[in-house]
């Protein structure tokens, strides 16, 4: 059994957490290779090292002394150290990156250095071996990751051993540092669990997993135990913030199932994200999350005798594509159609896209509603639950929201309803109370 555990920057942000992190380890012999992100924040208005490691770079670039933050960095590993006793030489190595940076290192180089710095601490602390990620992490010329080589590298260097492993970073095909996106110690995490096979991918947090809402909107939203990779597509696209986007894909791929969890509440068991899960109960809620998102315009263009025309839905649709504009939904009746489009996206181009499908189809009418949410009920159980849209709409109607716009996919994993701006918050909060609490 292996379990390839990797630790965001909250749980590195402190010797407190290190000391949870190693608990975590501890408590079970399968968490092998261990993937850390930089220290991050220790309360509210602290700073994550890595902005301070990008901050310390553009201070070098614009000829302004990076003496201060450059000690702010040190001071927070110097005393991770100080506090857990550990044998690294921090000063050595603090002292050859001030070197280093003083002769110009690259910004992708110097920002990595949050991941490396941690990854030496906690291998120290653990009694684990480090395993450098430019060892193995190649990307291609044109910053792509070069993933059959990185596997097979990986699996020669990690397999069998107990590792840890700096995220966010790797090499290039000429040996320099480059960096992944912002987050990206999650992908990190997510390619060492494909490469090395493992038979799970934990994702350690300061949450406990992902919430069945937004709790800015609904108080205290639960969690979500299950949920499969396709409903954390569609939350994920309707707005929920959840792993950085890179994640899922190495993971889906080799069927790992990917665990969301707590380093503060390790006793909980999180959220569990599969491909799909066999042993479903029935009875169980029908919806998995609530998502959304707001500031949507709505294109309602109607013709007598549409829909039995041939030609008219690819005219309108293509006009849209010709200024590069985004369709989300087509929701139509027999005589019409809507087209669905993220306002901030659409918002130049509108009234051109009135004017060339007027051109295009002669329609009798082309409206716009603008200030449209859409918020998304996502739940693979719905496709068994006859009755399920009509007790949403049914929650709806009751609570005096007027539903603008209506659309559910043929694999019925969503409901997606618009809603005037002003409701947005208002159906969330009806949608959780009537069908989760
Ligand atoms: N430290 C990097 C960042 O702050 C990468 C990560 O934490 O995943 O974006």
């Amino acid at each position: 059994m292996l379990k390839v555990a990797k630790f965001g920057g909250s749980s590195m942000a402190d010797a407190r957490q290190f000391q949870k992190v190693k608990a975590i380890i501890e408590a079970d012999k399968s968490r092998r290779v261990i993937v850390v992100s930089a220290a991050g924040k220790r309360f509210s208005d602290d700073h994550k090292l890595t902005d301070l490691l990008y901050l310390c770079y553009a201070h070098k670039k614009y000829g302004v002394s990076c003496d201060s933050v450059f000690g702010m960095i040190a001071d927070r590993y110097r005393g991770i150290c100080a506090e857990l006793g550990l044998g690294l030489d921090i000063e050595a190595e603090l002292c050859a990156l001030r070197e280093e940076i003083d002769s110009g290192i690259s910004q992708d180089k110097l920002v990595s250095r949050g991941e490396y710095f941690s990854a030496r601490l906690m291998a120290d602390y653990l009694g684990y071996d480090f395993l450098d990620s430019e060892l193995w992490l190649r990307f291609n010329f044109d910053g792509s990751i070069d993933r059959a080589q990185s596997y097979e590298l990986l699996e020669r260097l990690a397999g069998g051993r107990r590792v840890v492993i700096p995220g966010f970073y790797g090499a290039m095909p000429d040996g320099s540092i480059r960096v992944l996106t912002r987050g990206g110690s999650d992908v990190t995490g997510a390619l060492c669990a494909a490469a090395l096979d493992a038979d799970v991918y934990e994702n350690w947090t300061d949450v406990s997993g992902i919430l069945m809402a937004d709790p800015r909107i609904v108080d205290n939203p639960d969690t979500i135990e299950r949920i499969t990779y396709n409903e954390l597509r569609e939350l994920s696209y309707m707005g929920a913030q959840v792993l950085h986007e890179g994640t899922v894909f190495p993971v889906r791929e080799k069927n790992i199932p990917l665990n969301i969890r707590n380093t503060n509440k390790p006793e909980h068991p999180g959220t569990l994200i599969m491909e799909s899960f066999s042993d479903e109960l029935f009875g169980e809620r029908f919806i998995t999350g609530i998502a959304g998102r707001r500031n949507f315009s709505i294109v309602n263009i109607a013709k007598t005798g549409m829909s039995s025309e041939v030609g008219s839905l690819r005219k309108i649709l293509e006009v849209f594509e010709k200024h590069n504009i985004c369709v989300e939904y087509t929701p139509s009746g027999i005589d019409s159609v809507s087209v669905v489009v993220s306002a901030d996206k659409a918002k130049q181009a509108l009234f051109s896209v009135v004017g060339e499908i007027q051109k295009a189809i002669s329609p009798d009418s082309v409206q716009i509603t603008e200030g449209i949410s859409v918020i998304a009920a996502v739940g693979r159980r719905m496709a068994f639950k006859p009755g399920s849209s009509g007790r949403i709409f049914a929650a709806l109607g009751a609570n005096g929201i007027n539903i603008r716009m209506i659309s559910q996919g043929p694999e019925e994993l969503n409901i997606i309803v618009g809603v005037n701006d002003a409701d947005f918050e208002k159906t969330v909060q009806v949608l959780y109370d009537s069908f989760v609490k």
